[in-house]
């Protein structure tokens, strides 16, 4: 019987049937599902997190990438190291800190996380409104703070900052809240003063300026010696006059950078695919979100703190 079905038509079904199993097999390897945490969703982390998984995706079809909203940099550079994302937007101190199992990380070293591109400066802000009779840190003794989400780096920040005036969080009521959560707690008079670490302007605290009257704190010189003498990555910034609505003057304060981290164990191929794609269309991400317009190829590799990723290095080497 079987001799009675031509040649031809076997030959047509087995390659029928290679054809199906290499097509799926090609699909099977080339889709890949990426994931970049980001933070909360009145930061800057979020938003353009999600420009850049546009721009990914569009650049490279076989990639799906999403955003995650998360507390941000601690809890993100945890969800790089357990493989539970592929890349993380953090802040660079929090980033080295991780790596080398220092400060808040003594003891779990996550010695595979990776760099990819420093991105643009995350400025200490501390917002209060323009009525509440505090002026300086020190002010903030014996107030309701928010002092960031829980996971956060500003959370970290504030520490540091309030250290170096001598305060702790037994000085302090501590709220943890996401920056929409301080910005509406102020606005409702439940909170007193929040810290933000975040480029500026910064969505939350705009909206909180176009309703109130705020007040931006300055982190001084003589702190700055202070904290710099413990924590290298604090460089100081100004926020310029009108950066907020009501605010007419100059705000000296302190600022740490962004950065895009990978882990070693994610795939060089798409890190070197969604590096190009991110750093070839930065016009593009500019147009998506304002701070995209801070960063640049040429600056991206200036005072990274992580080793290199395999497929970052091969896209700024070419
Ligand atoms: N740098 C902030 C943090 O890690 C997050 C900033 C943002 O969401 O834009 O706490």
């Amino acid at each position: 019987m079987f001799k009675r079905i031509p040649h031809v038509f076997i030959v047509v079904v087995v390659l029928m049937f290679a054809l199906v199993a290499m097509s799926s097999f090609a699909f099977a390897q080339q889709r890949t599902f990426v994931t970049i945490a980001t933070g909360g969703l009145a930061g800057v982390y979020y938003p353009l997190g999600g420009g850049m998984a546009r721009i990914v995706s569009e650049q490279y079809p076989h990639l799906t990438v999403s955003v995650q909203s998360t507390g941000a940099s601690v809890a993100n550079v945890g969800l790089l190291d357990r493989g539970n994302v592929e890349f993380a937007l953090i802040q660079n101190d929090i980033g080295y800190y991780a790596a080398t199992g220092t400060e808040m990380f003594a003891g779990r070293a996550m010695p595979g996380l990776r760099g990819v591109a420093m991105l643009y400066p995350e400025t200490i802000q501390i917002v209060t409104l323009a009525g509440s009779g505090i002026e300086s840190v020190a002010d903030l003794a014996g107030k309701r703070v928010a002092v960031g989400a829980a996971g956060s780096g500003t959370e970290a920040n504030a520490r540091q900052i309030l250290a170096a005036h001598g305060l702790s969080y037994n000085d302090i009521r501590v709220d943890y809240l996401s920056f929409a959560e301080a910005a509406s707690n102020i606005r409702d008079r439940n909170v007193d003063a929040a810290f933000l670490t975040a480029g500026f302007p910064t969505a939350a605290v705009t909206d909180l300026a176009t309703s109130l009257n705020i007040r931006v704190i300055p982190v001084l010189d003589s702190a700055f010696s202070t904290l710099s003498a413990d924590y290298p990555f604090y460089t100081q910034v100004t926020i310029p006059a009108g950066t907020y609505r009501n605010i007419d003057e100059d705000v000296q304060t302190v600022a740490v950078m962004a950065m895009l981290a990978t882990h070693e164990n994610v795939n060089a191929d798409v890190v070197y695919q969604s590096t190009k794609a991110i750093f070839d269309n930065l016009a593009t991400l500019a147009s998506l979100h304002s701070a995209g317009g801070r960063i640049s190829k040429e600056a991206a590799q200036d005072g990274q703190p992580l080793e290199l990723h395999e497929g970052t290095a091969r896209y700024f080497n070419e």
